[in-house]
């Protein structure tokens, strides 16, 4: 027999699972709101002039191809620091901030999983937000933490169940491990308020919790990265050390090019500079150093007084396009289709996706029937929509949920 016989088939990922059906469709009306990876007016994915400039900056200057160290290229990884930090940030600027490049967002909460679970020193459970992006069960048990859920989503009110978040953190083991989605949750689009992040911080102090945030989508969810960074900024300043994952997949559309960080906050440059020992022995075998031509185009994008503002107004279009479809898509259903059901959330969410509240016998249906193809949890990507089927895609919902 083979070595292999006994190896069963594994169920297909879910979310790429979806484009594969899309790609099979032959309709010429059908829409792809599967994925994750922004669209632009025409439905084409989309380079950022900001990146196609920094790559001619690259390729002027001739740099060779040699290894980058284990922990990346350091220009870059300095400048996503301060991007996520702040400007102001005290630790940044106290050189207490250890940081590494990362295989994207992926690969930084891998590391940081795997880092957790050598070197932190108490109960190696982390609490993700129910429900939460798909991949970060997997990562964290992979990485060999125990995971386990708090509540976030309230299918009633299509909002945060900000009660239930408080009590299962306020239940959770003392010192355990807690990821917060720093905006545009993924896949609900729905973030605490400011408020509502000042006493997450205060039960997070409560229960000597360990925030571990995932930054996947810094500038994207309002179109500004000050704003859409003020939970992690709001955490440091509250004296938290903080993990935290950054990726430049969305922000800077470098999706396949790798574009990750990871860092911790410690309490000084010495401890900072064995945590970075720690992190190469951890990255050391697992890929030995990062790729070097996507932390290239972010490292110089990054420390451009020119190609910075540009990338920061990019970001706003790509987010106020976003916010845009959101409005006219709220606007033909309850306007124009008076689709039954409470269509608010739609605008009130934030970010690449939308939690419809489609069941997923709707979404089936939409499949099918209209050549719609979404995640049978009813997330669609509002980057998929533009002004050239926007109209199709409400009058599809409206015919599906009657
Ligand atoms: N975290 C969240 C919440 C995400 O939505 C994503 C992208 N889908 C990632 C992390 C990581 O993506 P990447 O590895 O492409 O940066």
């Amino acid at each position: 027999a083979s070595t292999w016989s006994a190896v069963p088939a594994g169920p297909p990922d879910p979310i790429l699972g979806v484009t594969e059906a899309f790609k099979a469709d032959k309709d010429p009306r059908k829409i792809n709101l599967g994925v994750g990876a922004y669209r632009d007016e025409n439905g084409k994915p989309y380079v950022l002039p900001s990146v196609k400039k920094a790559e001619e900056l690259i390729t002027a200057a001739k740099g060779d191809k040699e290894y980058l160290p284990i922990t990346g290229l350091s220009d870059y990884t300095k400048l996503a620091a301060k991007l996520a930090y702040g400007p102001d940030s005290k630790p940044l600027h106290e050189n207490r901030i250890a940081i590494t490049q990362s295989i994207s967002g992926t690969g930084a909460l891998r590391i940081g999983g795997a880092f957790l679970a050598r070197h932190y020193p108490h109960s190696k459970v982390i609490y993700l937000p129910k429900p939460s992006w798909g991949n970060h069960t997997p990562i964290f048990r992979d990485s060999g933490l125990e995971v386990r859920g708090y509540r976030y989503f309230d299918k009633e009110t299509v909002g945060l169940d900000f009660a239930g978040l408080k009590e299962d953190l306020l239940a959770a083991p003392e010192k355990a491990i807690v990821l917060l989605h720093a905006c545009a949750h993924n896949p609900t689009g729905i973030d605490p308020t400011a408020e509502q992040w000042k006493e997450i911080s205060d039960i997070v102090k409560e229960k000597q919790l360990f925030p571990f945030f995932d930054m996947a989508y810094q500038g994207f969810a309002s179109g500004s990265t000050t704003k859409d960074a003020f939970a992690v900024r709001h955490f440091v300043e509250q004296g938290h050390q903080i993990a935290l994952s950054q990726s430049f997949a969305k922000n800077m559309g470098l999706y396949g090019e790798r574009v990750g960080a990871f860092s911790l906050t410690t309490e000084s440059p010495e401890e900072k500079a064995r945590v970075d020992s720690q992190l190469k022995i951890v990255i050391r075998p697992m890929y030995s150093n990062p790729p070097i031509h996507g932390a290239r185009i972010a490292g110089t994008i990054l420390g451009s007084s020119e190609l910075y503002p540009q990338w920061e107004a990019e970001v706003k279009g790509m987010a106020d396009r976003i916010i845009s479809m959101r409005d006219s898509l709220y606007n033909s259903l309850t306007h124009n289709l008076k689709t039954p059901g409470e269509w608010g959330h739609i605008k009130s969410q934030i970010g690449m996706f939308s939690f419809t509240g489609l069941t997923p016998p709707q979404t089936k249906a939409l499949a099918e029937k209209a050549h719609v193809y979404m995640t049978a949890d009813g997330r669609i990507s509002m980057a998929g929509l533009n002004s050239g089927n926007i109209d199709y895609f409400a009058e599809s919902v409206n015919k599906a949920v009657r």
